[in-house]
């Protein structure tokens, strides 16, 4: 028997609002330029970051199970900004206009995505799940950030720190031509 039964039913709600933002703020004060209007200023974006949850193929995960294993790490919620789920629907993380917790040492000026899955059924070992659902969500989204930010890069995780994730090679990917 699985523990996954109860992550299904919470997911895919479009506004699951999850870690209200008082806590989150702390961190964004500590780590980003000062934030001179909560409302609207968006810090400078200029690259999005892609990443995997490792979690084995087929299997869902919810915000409230990335919440809570980036809680655990001591940190003030979700560290990534969308969750893109095996179907292609998106769930909010940590809201855009606040620094993310993702790749160390390059969460300034950037936005963390990721997508469910990223690990064989073994969950051991990297591979690259996407479904074709993920695949179509995550050109949609990256193509948005471009539009939005005018992002300068897309990347993979891997190309800042020696893991596996997002169990793909961004740079030789679609996803990675977009700008
Ligand atoms: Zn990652």
């Amino acid at each position: 028997m699985s523990t996954r039964a109860s992550s299904r039913c919470s997911r895919i709600r479009p506004s699951l609002n999850i870690a209200p933002t008082r806590r989150s703020a702390k961190l964004s004060s500590r780590s980003s330029p000062a934030p001179t209007s909560r409302t609207r200023t968006i810090r400078p974006i200029n690259e999005l970051i892609w990443h995997c949850t490792a979690t084995p193929e087929g299997r869902e995960i919810s915000v409230k199970e990335i919440d809570a294993w980036h809680r655990a790490r001591g940190w003030s919620g979700i560290g990534y900004h969308k969750v893109v789920h095996l179907d292609g629907t998106v769930s909010d993380g940590r809201p855009e206009a606040q620094i993310g917790a993702h790749v160390a040492g390059r969460n300034s000026g950037t936005i963390g995505y990721v997508y469910v899955g990223g690990l064989a059924k073994d969950a051991k070992t990297p591979k690259d799940t996407r479904t074709e659902a993920q695949k179509a969500t995550m050109m949609a989204l990256t193509r948005a950030a471009i539009a939005k930010y005018g992002l300068k890069r897309v990347s993979g995780h891997n190309q800042y720190a020696s893991k596996a994730c997002p169990s793909f090679d961004v740079r030789k990917d679609p996803l990675g031509r977009l700008v």
